[in-house]
């Protein structure tokens, strides 16, 4: 039988993304939203997560599509009612309060996931196989989009706990963390802050790789060329070039997959195997590099920002 869902936070990724992949999963039964504004025909709505809490025992899962500022509280409220618990990306605003998650879940026998969609874009398992095969050499991460075409108006990216260009970036983080055979550290970053903001715009990382690779990342939000979500990796066999955030691998300059985008229904399917089996996905290796960029990175001052 299906397992009846509520939805908390009815924004951008709620409706682009949440709704259609709950609504084509028959594991899922799409019952209620959770909205300080929206509704959505058919479904119960309430305005605040303890009004659902008492009104529908019935609902065994919670996922939570709403800014990581708010959601350590839902979230906790959630697990200690007892119901199962998706968290979008990032997982909270600080390591502590994942982990706080996380034994709150044990602690009451449910299940919580942290959920990566990047990582479940169609070629990322592809790049990871290529990859367990060869020796890196050196791999660039290029992550550059136009804050104002993809963010418009959201301004809890600029507050402190909205990881500012590492909301974009913690999915390529994602990705670094699912496809590489062994795990790198942070060595070295600098982050530019808008002057009137408190997170910030852009952001270079360098990264250790035990075996010697050269491996970096570079963030920014102010392209308004053509946007880049892309992954270059040069092997001891090969150039491997994964693009458009995932979906499409180029192999020695030579198209291998152009993949369908099928992120949240992945998502939605690996929770359902989650709740069936009473396990728990809190991998917070994405979270680690973003804390520790927080924890070494240079600090510039740029330009002010105003949408
Ligand atoms: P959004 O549209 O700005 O906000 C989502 C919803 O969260 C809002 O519509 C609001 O819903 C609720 N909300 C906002 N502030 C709140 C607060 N202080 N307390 C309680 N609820 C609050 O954001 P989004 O783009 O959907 O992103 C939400 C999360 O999904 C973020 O963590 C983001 O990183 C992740 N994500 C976004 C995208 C994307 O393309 N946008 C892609 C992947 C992942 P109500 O008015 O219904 O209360």
């Amino acid at each position: 039988m299906a397992e009846k869902l509520a939805l908390v936070g009815i924004g951008k990724i709620a409706r682009d993304q949440h709704i259609p992949s709950i609504e084509s999963n028959p594991d899922w039964s799409l019952q209620a939203a959770v909205s300080r504004h929206a509704s959505i025909d058919g479904l119960d709505h309430y305005e605040a997560l303890d009004e659902l809490l008492d009104s529908r025992p019935d609902i065994t899962t919670i996922s939570l599509a709403i800014p990581p500022q708010p959601r350590f509280e839902y979230a906790a409220q959630a697990l200690k009612a007892g119901k199962n618990v998706m968290l979008e990306k990032p997982p909270g605003q600080s390591l502590a309060e994942c982990y706080t998650l996380e034994n709150l879940a044990k602690e009451h026998g449910v299940s919580i996931f942290a959920t990566w969609h990047s990582r479940y874009a169609d070629c990322v398992p592809d790049l990871k196989s290529w990859l367990s095969s060869r020796v890196i050499r050196k791999l660039l991460i290029t992550w550059k989009e136009d804050v104002r075409r993809w963010h418009p108006g959201q301004e809890w990216i600029w507050e402190p706990g909205g990881m500012g260009v590492f909301d974009p970036g913690i999915n390529a983080l994602s990705i670094l963390t699912e496809i590489m055979p062994y795990p790198v550290h942070l060595s070295e970053a600098t982050l530019e802050f808008p002057e009137n903001r408190s997170t910030p715009i852009a952001a270079d990382l360098t990264f250790v790789d035990p075996t010697g690779a050269d491996m970096s990342a570079v963030f920014d939000w102010r392209e308004d060329g053509p946007q880049n979500w892309d992954i270059d990796v040069e092997t001891d066999q090969g150039r491997a070039r994964l693009s458009e955030g995932g979906a499409k691998l180029e192999i020695d300059g030579t198209l291998v997959k152009q993949g369908a985008d099928h992120e949240y229904a992945n998502l939605y399917a690996r929770m359902a195997e989650l709740v069936k089996h009473g396990k728990s996905d809190m991998d917070l290796s994405p979270m680690i590099h973003v804390c520790d960029a927080f924890s070494l990175g240079r600090r510039l001052t740029t330009d002010a920002f105003h949408y």
